[in-house]
């Protein structure tokens, strides 16, 4: 039997992790530093979050001077507090979809859940109640509350429940083949299908950037079959493509977009869904008659969230940060494709913005050069399919780009 600490790690394999453990205990712009005394490169800004860098002293000042104002009010029935209603408005002004309302809750996870939920609800008050099945793509991950368990495109997330999904009707549709997603709505049923899910660009999956053209048939598909389009912004939004949303950079008008990670840079939990007027306006119709989308929670609009949110807004378009995302992602351009050329153990890579991944060849282990990666002073994370994440901070400076880019091309030489 092993005696790890208290805390139980989220997703691992216990007996490979106990014993193991970095502990970071303090973070500072791209780096954090080990217990140990370790100064690391974070080359996947933790979970894809850190997008303006780690301790930045104004999110800390916004959240201590919120606290010492109100901690939060809680936004049920009549109830909203001063500081989540000002950010819903920053982010109705910002969102891929025309006078969009937002709702607010703890994280990406959390948004998933609301999103097909809300969903199902659209379609139940059409007096379409038929329309339950959430469609999403293979390799997709949205995060593991029950509804993203269950759509996720990564089987083993779903293993060991007693059944293949938490909630009823999920369905895979293709990576990137827009015929194959139309032959399996056509095999479902429109009349069945509520919504379809995908990531503009897939992270955990892998980092797959789409098919040139993929998603607006996607998009074409959902118009013609009344499917809702819910598009995942939980690593993109907020910059990470270059664009405050990747529904801009792939020209999406989703119905519903979640986000969270970059709304606060991963400084406090908040994530969110921004909705469509098609969407809402049936809710906010002035009549005794009017339905109810009856969902909530304790955090869903904290204030203190929602003061973070905004001043780290204010740091993304001072900081003028979406340039430097672009000036980062040429740097991803050149580097990546050269690494593959020289680098026979590189089978392939990928990226959009600044979000990229090196796959190794089969009879390398991306696990092994992660660890050989700390080693050398740099983090990356495997993905699916034997690949290496590489999304820094946006703060990274060039040549600290090239730098990473280069020890992983190193630590997979020195892997042979
Ligand atoms: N959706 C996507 C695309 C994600 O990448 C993630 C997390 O990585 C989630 C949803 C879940 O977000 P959270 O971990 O905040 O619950």
């Amino acid at each position: 039997m092993l005696d790890g600490p208290a805390l139980w790690p989220a997703q691992a394999h216990l007996p490979s992790v106990i014993g193991r453990q970095i502990v970071i205990e303090r973070g500072e712009g791209s780096y954090v530093y080990t217990s140990d005394g370790r100064r690391l490169f974070d080359g996947t800004a933790g979970l894809w979050h850190a997008n303006i860098g780690h301790s930045h002293p104004e999110l800390a000042q916004a959240a201590h001077e919120q606290m010492l104002r109100l901690e939060t009010y809680h936004t049920f029935n009549r109830f909203a507090n001063d500081k989540a209603l000002a950010l819903a408005e920053r982010l109705a002004g910002i969102a891929p979809i025309e006078r969009a309302k937002v709702i607010l809750n703890s994280g990406g996870s959390d948004a998933i859940d609301v999103a097909c939920k809300l969903a199902r609800r659209h379609w139940h008050r059409e007096g379409r109640p038929s329309k339950t099945v959430i469609l999403s793509r293979e390799f997709a991950y949205h995060g593991l509350h029950a509804y993203g368990t269950s759509i996720a495109g990564l089987d083993f997330n779903r293993e060991g429940y007693g059944s293949d999904s938490l909630v009823p009707e999920t369905a895979r549709i293709s990576l990137n083949d827009a015929e194959q997603v139309a032959d399996t709505i056509m095999r479902i049923g429109p009349d069945r299908i509520a919504a379809m899910v995908t990531e503009p660009v897939q992270g955990t999956g892998g980092v797959n950037p789409p098919a040139p053209g993929y998603l607006q048939a996607l998009q074409r598909l959902c118009r013609t079959h009344d499917i809702l389009l819910i598009v995942d912004e939980v690593i993109t939004g907020f910059g990470r493509t270059g664009t405050m949303f990747a529904s801009e950079r792939y020209g999406l008008e989703p119905d519903l977009v979640t986000f969270a990670k970059g709304v606060t840079s991963g400084y406090v939990p908040l994530g969110g869904v921004l909705i469509h007027p098609r969407i809402w306006e049936p809710f906010y119709v002035d009549s005794p008659a009017t339905p109810v989308f009856r969902h909530g929670s304790t955090y869903a609009g904290h204030a203190t969230a929602a003061a973070v949110a905004l001043r780290n807004l204010d740091i993304l378009e001072r900081d003028q940060l979406l340039s430097r995302v672009t000036e980062l992602e040429a740097i991803l351009d050149r580097e990546l494709p050269a690494l593959r050329d020289r680098n026979p153990a590189v089978s392939e890579v990928r990226s959009a913005g600044l979000l990229g991944a090196v796959t190794v060849a089969g009879h390398l282990s991306a696990e092994r050069i992660a660890d050989s990666l700390i080693d050398m002073g740099f983090i990356s994370r495997p993905l699916r399919g034997n690949s290496l994440q590489i999304s820094p901070p946006f703060i990274t400076t060039n040549d600290e780009l090239v730098s990473f880019v280069r020890a992983i091309d190193d630590a997979v030489g020195n892997a042979h």
